[in-house]
């Protein structure tokens, strides 16, 4: 008899899909006109998301979408149809600030926060910091605003119990996304990879992991240059997903259900190693 599984549906393997849209805000961040060669955050809004919309409800598989408060601004409508669409919404800063944030960080954290819930109708609970910056006022800003979940982190290959203020907290978990072969921006900016290579890539990574921990963490940006938006890009991402569904035993979930299910258990997702 095989062992129970941990993870939702009784799956062996759990994928969350993540788009990170990543759109005009990431170059309004850095005081840039989104002209010529800065107009591929706008590639995201115009081309991107709708292209993800279609290849994820051709497959039937939920997402969760990290949005700048900035883009939610300029593109409502948008969002809006990526909620409407069963997607989930989740925050991913202003202006998508990667540099330290000093006494703004409190405030930015809680704008975002309203515009995305004023604009869908509803509150995001998950979060993903820009480029990796965190404080220490980060986690327990987000708690209070009713936060559940951060997947900024890259040190586990499982979810475990978030540490705020010191104590390890059982109503907030971290579900990391430790694969960077997992995520399009690596590959194709470092990497120079090509559609096929990372394609390759990601079917190597779901083979592993889903003979071991079952959790797949897949991350694309929408947009043009980076990411994943672009014809050839989201054939490939596309080609990922089917051969994902295949898999025996594969449930797709979004970061919210999945953090839901962790933390109906908390005693489950404590950090093994601290
Ligand atoms: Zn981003």
């Amino acid at each position: 008899m095989s062992a129970p599984s941990r993870w939702p549906e009784e799956a062996r393997c759990v994928i969350c899909v993540t788009v990170h849209m990543d759109g005009p805000a990431v170059e309004a961040g850095k005081g840039l006109n989104h002209l010529g060669i800065h107009s591929r955050g706008r590639y995201a809004a115009r081309r991107g998301i709708p292209r993800s919309l279609e290849v994820l409800a051709r497959h039937g598989i939920p997402a969760t979408y990290f949005m700048c408060g900035y883009d939610a601004e300029l593109y409502p409508g948008l969002m809006r149809d990526v909620h409407a669409a069963g997607h989930e919404i989740a925050a991913h800063g202003y202006r998508h600030e990667g540099w330290e944030l000093g006494d703004e960080e409190v405030g930015l954290l809680e704008r975002t926060h309203a515009i995305l819930s004023d604009c869908v109708g509803e509150a995001p609970v998950g979060w993903c910091s820009p480029s990796g910056r965190k404080s220490a006022v980060t986690l327990p800003t987000l708690r209070r605003l009713g936060y559940v979940y951060d997947c900024s982190e890259k040190d586990e290959d499982l979810p475990y119990l978030a540490s705020i203020g010191g104590a390890m907290a059982e109503d907030f978990i971290i579900l990391p996304n430790n694969t960077v072969s997992l995520d399009d921006a690596p590959l194709y900016v470092q990497g120079q990879a090509s559609a096929a290579e990372a394609l390759a890539n990601w079917l190597e990574e779901l083979e592993a992991i889903a003979a071991g921990d079952g959790y797949l963490h897949f991350i694309i940006h929408p947009r043009a240059g980076y990411g994943s938006g672009t014809p050839a890009r989201m054939a490939a991402a596309d080609r990922f997903l089917a051969a994902a569904k295949a898999v025996p035993g594969v449930a797709f979930v979004t970061l919210k259900e999945l953090a839901a299910h962790c933390l109906a258990q908390p005693g489950t997702w404590r950090s093994p190693r601290g």
